[in-house]
């Protein structure tokens, strides 16, 4: 979960990328009962079609009953709850897009690390960091005798 600032309050967000992961959703074997499966009866809808917005095929895809109609979600938009306690996606790079540091969670667990010293949560980071592609590097500190 991500909170984040929205001027101008906060509210929360979640990143939706496959079926259960609101964590409303209910069990992920099961549909999500806030992101539900997407089901379109229309051709273009197909489920093997790619979106052309996102690249992904439409079975990947989820949906948000709304009052009149409802949202698609593309996997890596953000649930967003909105005033009334309704949901709807944002998308990523929209204007609206949470304002986290993708690596903060890298981050925190690498502070928490140098308090620690602890090489769980060591692995913890690079798993963390594989994520997005990156790796840890510890260049160790560099210990020189000086005149007094
Ligand atoms: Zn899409």
């Amino acid at each position: 979960m991500a909170r984040y600032r929205k001027k101008p309050g906060e509210i929360d967000a979640h990143q939706w990328l496959k079926n259960g992961d609101h964590p409303e959703d209910g069990p992920a074997e099961f549909e999500g009962k806030i992101v539900r499966y997407f089901r379109r009866p229309e051709p273009e809808y197909d489920g093997q079609t790619v979106h052309d917005l996102c690249g992904r095929i439409w079975h990947d895809h989820g949906w948000i009953d709304a009052l009149e109609g409802g949202h698609t979600v593309c996997p890596g938009d953000w649930i967003a709850k909105g005033a009334q306690g309704e949901y709807y996606p944002v998308k990523p790079n929209s204007s609206d897009e949470p304002e986290t540091d993708p690596l903060a969670d890298a981050r925190s667990l690498l502070a928490e690390h140098e308090r620690q010293q602890d090489e769980a949560c060591r692995a913890e980071i690079e798993q963390v960091l594989a994520k997005y592609g990156r790796k840890l590097v510890v260049t160790q500190p560099q210990i020189t005798i000086v005149p007094t």
